[in-house]
Parts: C-alpha cells; structure tokens; sequence
C-alpha cells in the first residue's frame, strides 16, 4: 500500500490528481487501492485527472490539525467530484457552494490539492 499512496502523493506535489483507473469495468477511485472496488479486479490502472469537477460539499476549519496547518487558519475544504468520476478532498479558493463548477488551482503545491471556482477564471 504505501507505493500506491506514494504514487498519489508525488501527483499532488505536482499540482496534479492521480486517480485509479480499472480497465475491466471502467470503475474510478481516488484512495489508491492493490485492486478496483468494484470488480476487485487487481491494479487497476493510474490516470491522471484533467482538474476540473463539481463540488458536493464545503466547509471551513477554524482550528489547524497540526502546527504546520497553523499558518493557514481560516481555510476551506471541499470534496470535489472529478469529471473522470472520483471524489476528492480538496483545500479551497473561493466561495465554492456545492453545485460550483470548480478547476484545480494552477500551481497548487500543498498536501491536498487545491481548488477554486471556474468563474474565476
Ligand atoms: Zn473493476
């Protein structure tokens, strides 16, 4: 398992969104799995996601996890449905009420990835 969140992870350092892919039924998944959870077909492929979605929930957080989140207080987070399928957890720019359009932020480096709404071009 920790290549698989590895492989995840170096993604988001890069600003990107790496999500499996499985070829026998066309499942999508964002938690990175040894196999596809619908079929348990195993390794399911990785694809990358083209950014942009819908959100389906929002929320503020007040109070940092940790000392590093610290600085960032107040921040959003919001769950996103990729267009490919999956759902992310994501930070967030903006107002995105669920229903909004939303594009990954360009350049976004953090933990998670990080989306804004798409009106803001
Ligand atoms: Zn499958």
């Amino acid at each position: 398992m920790k290549h698989l969140e590895t492989h995840v992870a170096q993604a988001t350092a890069r600003g990107e969104i790496a999500y499996q892919h499985c070829p026998a039924c066309g499942h999508t998944q964002a938690q990175a799995r040894p196999f596809c959870l619908a079929c348990l077909r195993p390794d399911p492929d990785w694809r990358l996601a083209r950014g942009t979605g819908t959100v389906v929930a929002h929320t503020m957080q007040y109070r940092a996890p940790t000392d590093d989140w610290r600085s960032r207080v107040p921040y959003g987070v919001t769950l996103v449905d990729l267009d490919e399928g999956p759902r992310v957890m994501a930070l967030a720019e903006g107002a995105l009420n669920p229903g909004t359009r939303a594009i990954l932020c360009p350049g976004g480096r953090h933990a998670l990835p990080c989306f804004k709404p798409v009106e803001d071009g």
